[in-house]
């Protein structure tokens, strides 16, 4: 008796001609339907070889199915829109500040025409992309002048590069700070050449540790916001009004990263206080760097503020033109500091101010509308539950102030190694929506904080679609 005939997979050239195709070539293009067509045809080889076959994988329908999987796949774009309830708003790993609308039609404009990027309109010539944003950055913190970079690492050091390199710079020992994403500032200022000369403790640094590290080596005193970390307890360290006295006496420049920095005072909309940009520059700070897509709200960018004659040496430095913005950052960023000329409507057109300051009663109600909906959806294993939960600011703003909030509070039920898997798989499930939602895990469940659910007719039409399996 002899074997029955196992299945050959089609060649490429088969595959190319079942039905359907066509449609398939029309929509994602010959090139892309012939490498998911080639990828597949490898893989149904190897099947043969391994004898692991199935009969019905060759069957017409399944072929096309399965290769127009592929092209969605292929042709989906690796920069995905998500749902972030994390509860932290400034989310660095997903993207920091959302953009205004008025920032975002900037930016299609200059993406979609010509623009005067460095040419100056009123006498013909060439122009200086700065000029664009200088003059509202220097209304708003009542700097000298000003620059951008492509973010406040970059405008630390550009600084550093700029004013420092071959000297001494004077800085705290409780300043010499790590930011996520590999941000030390020890290693910036090698970068830019600065020699560190660290002074006072982690905790407690004084006037007279300054004043005695001063030298003719030095060139600069930098100052750097702590952002992530919090010094508690038996602290001292030097106001930036006493540090520029303390400077100037000395002919030095004083720099001041702000790290976050903020142009108005957020206690006005309940928010915790950040230093303010034009505080820091009243105070005596002769350069002030800060980012452009934390606390204000605007692209990614570094903005570098104060003294003309130090503003006029780090423009002419060649790290510049390695650092400086295109046009689509300086568009948003121009849109977004025009905002902040009326600060009274601040809050509802910058949408990162929004979020921050969205009542908790309104996210609390928001809650109660989901939770029944998310419960059928989850079914008896799970428990769903609004409650308040408290976010945070998020990239290094206020690290320990928190954002009353509410959240959807999922939490698995049985045995202690099955609650485990059904958490792994709901966020799984949760990552493989058509826009993945983000949560936060905590006391072994799943919370969704819904500060920043703008879309809820769209959580709710995916959320119909979430289907959990766990292995
Ligand atoms: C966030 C931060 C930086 C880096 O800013 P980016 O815009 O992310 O490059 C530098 N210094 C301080 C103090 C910060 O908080």
């Amino acid at each position: 008796m002899s074997a029955p005939q196992r299945p050959h997979p089609p060649s490429v050239e088969q595959l190319l001609n079942t039905d359907g195709m066509t449609t398939l070539q029309e929509r994602y293009g010959r090139s892309l339907l012939r490498k998911a067509v080639r990828d597949y045809q490898a893989e149904l080889g190897e099947a043969y070889r391994h004898n692991a076959l199935q009969p019905a994988t060759l069957q017409a329908k399944s072929l096309l199915e399965e290769i127009t999987a592929r092209l969605e796949h292929l042709h989906t774009p690796n920069v995905r829109r998500m749902f972030n309830l994390t509860g932290t708003v400034l989310h660095t790993n997903l993207g920091r500040a959302l953009l205004p609308e008025e920032a975002i039609q900037a930016m299609a404009l200059a993406a979609r025409y010509p623009t005067n990027l460095e040419f100056d309109l009123s006498t013909g010539q060439r122009g200086d992309r700065d000029s664009l944003v200088e003059q509202l950055i220097c209304e708003l913190t009542g700097a000298e002048a000003a620059t951008v970079v492509n973010n406040n690492a970059a405008a630390v050091l550009l600084a550093l590069s700029a004013l420092g390199a071959g000297t001494e710079a004077v800085i705290s020992r409780g300043e010499l700070i790590e930011i996520g994403g590999s941000f030390r500032i020890p290693d910036i200022m090698a970068q830019a050449g600065v020699i560190l000369r660290e002074v006072g403790t982690t905790n407690r640094t004084h006037p007279r540790d300054y004043e005695a590290a001063i030298n003719e080596q030095t060139g600069l005193i930098l100052r750097v916001h702590p952002s992530n970390y919090l010094i508690e307890g038996f602290t001292a360290s030097v106001a930036t009004k006493d540090l520029a006295t303390l400077a100037h006496a000395q002919g030095l420049p004083l720099l001041e990263d702000l790290g976050s920095g903020s142009l108005l005072d957020l206690s006005r909309w309940g928010l915790p206080r950040e230093p303010l940009v034009q505080e820091s520059l009243a105070d005596g700070a002769d350069i002030v760097t800060f980012s452009g897509d934390k606390l204000l709200g605007g692209p990614q960018a570094g903005l570098i503020v104060g003294r003309r004659d130090l503003i006029e040496r780090i423009k002419a430095h060649p790290l510049k033109r390695a650092l400086r913005v295109d046009k689509l950052t300086l568009a948003a960023l121009e849109a977004v500091l025009r905002l902040y000329q009326d600060p009274d409507r601040l809050a509802e057109r910058l949408t990162s101010l929004r979020l921050l300051t969205r009542c908790a009663t309104d996210i609390h109600k928001q809650a109660q509308r989901l939770a029944p909906l998310m419960a059928q959806q989850l079914g008896a294993h799970w428990q769903v539950e609004t409650l308040a939960t408290l976010g945070m600011i998020g990239s290094g703003a206020q690290p320990v102030a928190r954002l009353q909030s509410a959240a959807l509070c999922l939490r698995p039920q049985g045995p202690r190694r099955e609650r485990n898997r059904a958490l792994t798989a709901l966020m799984a499930a949760l990552r493989a929506l058509p826009v993945p939602v983000i949560g936060r895990l905590d006391d072994d469940a799943l919370w969704l904080d819904l500060r920043q659910l703008d879309d809820e007719a769209l959580f709710i039409e995916q959320l119909l679609e979430l289907k959990v399996t766990t292995a």
